[in-house]
């Protein structure tokens, strides 16, 4: 069969495959350093030859900052879109790494061999993945499997300024039938996870304001308002004792949650006590009735991130304060508007405000709205029974419980739905001294990925 021809020279070719990663690793193209710019640009030209060598016509693009590598082939079937960057994280401190984080090695270790280099997991190993894969389709068939457009971008570590309008003036060359994307990880380190929802954010920081002026709490203390009173009493208000959000209308538009991926949620036996317990947490604290893992990926939340006002130095000041402050955030799900949460979070709060005090709110009404995949298109579930068959165990639906603010710009520049594969693990170190990618990963990366291409293409 050829999808097992395609296999057994992935296996075959593993050395080569990791000598190539090598060159890749050996290249510091640390984007946010300016020193580091003509290796950006390195790296690039070199993504862009080894494209070529794979049939792609391939062109590093300028930009205002770091080059995008842009690359075309293959013909037929689904048009699909790769996306990986090769830019890398800063190094720095250099004194705890064991080894030169530009000279890749094989390393043994307790878990079993890793490769060690500043870009192992995050992200070239991963990208390589992706095109070691498509590399042993050419070998075996002669060809790409289906139309290919790869898009790797050189400034994702540093902020992406770049990547938007590159996609607008590109839109056209860019759009594709379904982007796939790997920069994410396996599901506690094991279970080959496709994350299809990613939760937005919206921000609001405002200040109530009580008297013109600090006051002696001798002389008005008891009589005046207290504006540190009025928020704590505000924001304590924003959850029931269940752990609902009282804002009205706050979950109008948050859909429950799909019975089949409930059910692969429920499989996944996510171990909240280990993830608590790392942090020094035992209790879940969400929404009564709902798993540790839809509070984290389907369920939407409101934070209290800062709160300050008064007197806060060293000894004491009987001050009755002015004024009080606070940060909150919401973490959005499914079609929650930014917008509307915000307003309705305003019109909420203002209404609980006593006559003497007012809110001054600081910032405008904006935010990000969730990313939420349609994996109702039948792509989605072959990608997963693609990614079971590689793994053993069955591949799973996943949320994120922060944004990979790509995918978004996928769906509203572009159009197109992306699929977040990665085999990255959690202790990859990525961004800190010492990453690693472990070789297994590296090895069942590529496989994964001519598994899939077979399915969707
Ligand atoms: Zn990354």
């Amino acid at each position: 069969m050829s999808l097992d021809a395609v296999l057994a020279r992935i296996d075959k070719d593993l050395p080569e495959a990791l000598d190539r990663l090598m060159a890749l690793l050996r290249i510091p193209s640390i984007s946010t350093d300016p020193a580091y710019r003509g290796d950006c640009a390195k790296a690039a030209d070199w993504l862009v030859e080894d494209l070529k060598s794979l049939g792609f016509d391939a062109a590093s693009r300028p930009t205002p900052g770091h080059p995008m590598v842009v690359a075309h082939g293959g013909a037929g079937g689904r048009h699909l879109l790769f996306y990986g960057h090769y830019d890398v994280q800063p190094v720095d401190p250099l004194e705890l790494w064991a080894r030169d984080p530009f000279d890749p090695a094989i390393e043994e270790t307790a878990k079993g061999k890793v490769i060690r280099a500043r870009g192992s997991s995050d992200d070239k190993g991963q990208l390589m993945t992706f095109l070691e894969a498509c590399r042993a389709w050419k070998a075996v068939h002669g060809s790409l499997p289906c139309k290919l457009t790869i898009f790797l971008e050189g400034e994702e570590e540093s902020g992406s300024p770049s990547l938007i309008p590159f996609m607008q003036e590109n839109a056209g060359e860019l759009r594709a039938d379904l982007a796939l994307i790997c920069d994410t990880g396996l599901f506690e380190d094991a279970v080959p996870a496709i994350t299809t929802m990613l939760r937005g954010l919206c921000k609001a920081e405002f200040t109530v304001r009580a008297a013109s002026r600090d006051l002696h709490s001798g002389m008005y203390g008891g009589l005046a308002r207290n504006p540190i009173h009025v928020l704590t009493r505000l924001l304590s208000g924003l959850h029931d004792a269940e752990g609902r959000v009282q804002v009205p209308g706050f979950y109008d538009d948050v859909a429950e949650l799909p019975d089949a991926l409930r059910q692969q949620w429920q499989a996944l036996a996510f171990d909240h006590a280990k993830y608590l317990g790392d942090v020094g947490l035992s209790l879940p604290a969400g929404e009564v009735d709902r798993t540790p893992l839809e509070m984290i990926w389907s369920r939407p939340t409101a934070e209290v991130n800062g709160i300050w006002g008064g007197y806060t130095g060293a000894g004491f000041k009987t001050v009755l304060p002015s004024e009080a402050h606070a940060k909150v955030s919401f973490r959005l799900v499914s079609r929650q508007d930014p917008e509307k949460v915000l307003k309705s979070f305003r019109k909420w709060a203002e209404a609980q405000i006593p006559a003497d005090c007012e809110i001054i709110w600081h910032d405008g009404i904006e935010g990000s709205p969730a990313s939420v995949m349609e994996i109702g298109d039948p792509a989605f579930e072959a990608a997963r029974q693609a990614l079971t068959d590689e793994w053993g165990r069955a591949a799973a639906f996943v949320g994120s419980g922060g944004s990979i603010p790509i995918a978004g710009y996928f769906k509203t520049v572009l159009g197109m739905d992306a699929m977040l594969i990665g085999f990255g693990r959690d202790d990859d170190q990525i961004h800190s001294p010492n990453e690693k990618y472990d070789l297994d990963c590296f090895h069942k990366g590529i496989r994964s990925w001519a598994r899939v291409l077979a399915r969707l293409a």
